[in-house]
């Protein structure tokens, strides 16, 4: 994708500051962090939302997860981290190319903020979601 910045990246036309490449995955530092060692991992292969990605460059991408969020883990003297990944403009996607944030937390960071909970109007609502869901996968 010619407009695509982490497709830009991929290429080699945009410099990033790379931690790992592997044939399907890139992970590089995010340019405006919300914590320090805020760090991308991405496909090369251009797939907006994460259902379009073929499984198995999602293999890859999880098979690596884990070292890179431990190696980002250890560096940042993190207590935690989230692994986020927005999928589509309306979940805070801004750059529609397939990635996951690693992003360390501290206690009190107040960076991602408190979840709404909510509850089901209806208390039949849950079981009808989960028997759609259930059929789409089937
Ligand atoms: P999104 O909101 O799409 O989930 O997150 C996109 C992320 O990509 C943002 O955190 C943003 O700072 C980061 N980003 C956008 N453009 C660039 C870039 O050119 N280089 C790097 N390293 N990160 C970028
Ligand atoms: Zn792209």
């Amino acid at each position: 994708m010619k407009d695509c910045v982490f497709c830009q990246i991929v290429a080699g036309k945009l410099p990033c500051a790379k931690v790992y490449e592997d044939d399907d995955i890139i992970s590089f530092m995010d340019i405006n962090p919300i914590a320090e060692a805020h760090t991308l991992v991405i496909s090369k292969g251009h797939y907006e939302y994460v259902h379009q990605c073929p499984p198995e460059i999602l293999s890859s991408l999880a098979a690596k997860l884990p070292d890179i969020a431990d190696a980002v883990f250890q560096v940042s003297g993190a207590e935690g981290y989230n692994i986020l990944c927005n999928s589509g403009r309306a979940a805070g996607q801004v750059v529609p190319h397939m990635h996951y944030h690693i992003i360390p937390r501290f206690s009190g960071d107040g960076l991602l903020g408190e979840w709404v909970v909510k509850q089901y109007d209806n208390p039949d609502k849950m079981e009808d979601l989960c028997q759609r869901i259930r059929q789409k996968l089937n």
